[in-house]
């Protein structure tokens, strides 16, 4: 047998091309359809369970009249989606947002960053998406250079045996005090991103308001004061294999990657898994559909053992979210139903604060309210669990950037943006939840 340096240069490049064979999303159109009454909008829902047989693919979680609904259609789809959306039955208008999505992900030149580079981490780009392996890196860096700070955890071990590995941020102090009064029992915050594959400005918000507040310790008094109230759990990619999966075969997957009954049909959505009114609406029981729910509840073993890590915490964490991309949301509980939890004014006036604290910075409008009204019914979504399981109060799903314009394809220039804004609402929601559990 020969040594491995005897292998030709061509076999090489055919291993790369095997491994790296990406989906090419060439010619596809994504479309806005214009929904004016309730007729149209059930349609289009009985549409959506079967859209994945054609190619067709609904960017928008938002099915509701006069809201815009984003979908992505195969080209040899396009002139049967026209004209099923025009016909005398349904009759929705639409327009094209995107003539040619493959060319924008080309244009991102993301496919050029399947390789990664772990060199250089003190100069890690901020402004840059990063697959996983430099993700994980990146934590251990800031391990390194923050070591009265951060350490790491690891939640547990994906479906195809990948770390899921976060960032714990504590400056230690154990008195937190409360106008001078020490209090004993300090609380803890969770954010995550990436729980959907593709929302990639998700882990890269996360990624930039975990190093502010590193970097900003000690000298910035409203992030010291924060740090010093509340112990941070981070975890950046939720979904890790979806996430390396959009980064090596598919940009637009979501779901997990899990075996499922169904052959060919991969996952289930991580975000409507969780066992609280699991699968009763706006959740599919179909495996090829994008909104599967899982054989089960707490069938994906990312999202059962997220929750163990937060049962085990619920005595200290008093804060989650779930963030998102696109649409500019900070909603809160519930998604199962159209109707408010008792606690909807405490959580929504926090929702409250952060969107007019996250608008101050470049203008940048979220609306927010309760997931069931703000968006529509998502059952055994994430934080319907955390607030109604694991009685976690502040309890948020975050839709980030943008409304539509590039939707899950945000280019990087907008990645430090959205984490400067994001963060100013977020600080001014941990002082506002500051302010309701230290009493
Ligand atoms: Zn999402």
């Amino acid at each position: 047998m020969l040594p491995s340096y005897f292998i030709p240069l061509f076999l090489l490049v055919t291993i790369h091309l095997n491994v790296y064979a990406f989906k090419s999303y060439s010619q596809y159109q994504l479309w806005r359809l214009d929904v004016t009454n309730n007729e149209q909008v059930a349609k289009l829902l009985d549409f959506s369970r079967v859209a994945y047989q054609q190619n067709i693919n609904f960017w928008s979680e938002e099915f509701r009249v006069n809201n815009p609904i984003d979908v992505s259609i195969a080209p040899e789809s396009i002139e049967s989606f026209a004209s099923f959306l025009l016909s005398d039955d349904i009759k929705i208008k639409y327009h094209v947002i995107m003539k040619d999505i493959g060319s924008i992900i080309e244009r991102q030149n993301l496919i050029h960053k399947l390789i990664p580079s772990y060199e250089n981490f003190d100069d890690f780009a901020y402004d840059k998406y990063h697959p996983i392996e430099e993700i994980y890196a990146w934590i251990d860096t800031m391990v390194q250079t923050y070591p009265s700070l951060a350490t790491s955890f690891v939640v547990g071990t994906s479906y195809e045996k990948r770390q899921m590995k976060g960032l714990k941020i504590s400056s230690n102090k154990t008195a937190v005090t409360v106008a001078g009064i020490p209090v004993n029992t300090k609380k803890a915050v969770w954010w995550d991103g990436g729980i959907h594959a593709r929302e990639w400005i998700s882990p890269a918000t996360n990624i930039y308001i975990a190093h502010s507040l590193l970097s900003s310790y000690g000298t910035d008094p409203t992030i010291t004061h924060l740090v010093d109230q509340f112990d941070y759990y981070i975890l950046p990619v939720f979904n890790v294999d979806g996430y390396a999966y959009t980064w090596k075969t598919d940009r637009l997957w979501r779901k997990t990657r899990s075996k499922t009954s169904q052959p060919g049909c991969f996952g289930a959505d991580p975000n409507r898994n969780w066992n609280y009114h699991w699968c009763e609406g706006g959740a599919s029981p179909d495996p090829c559909d994008d909104t599967y729910c899982g054989s089960k509840p707490f069938s994906e073993v990312e999202t059962a053992q997220v929750s163990n890590f937060l049962r085990a915490h619920n005595d200290t964490v008093v804060h989650y979210i779930n963030f998102h991309s696109y649409s500019q949301l900070w909603m809160s509980p519930w998604g199962y139903t159209t109707k408010k939890p008792e606690q909807f004014k405490l959580q929504d006036d926090g929702s409250a604060k952060a969107v007019k604290a996250l608008g101050a910075v470049f203008g940048t409008n979220y609306v927010h309210g309760n997931i069931g009204s703000t968006i529509y019914i998502a059952s055994g979504n994430t934080v319907d669990w955390t607030f109604g399981a694991a009685n976690i109060t502040f309890s948020y799903a975050v839709e980030l950037r943008d409304t539509g314009e590039y939707g899950f394809l945000l280019p990087e220039d907008q990645i430090v943006p959205t984490g400067k804004e994001t963060l100013a609402g977020e600080l001014a929601l941990l002082q506002y939840i500051e302010g309701k559990v230290y009493v």
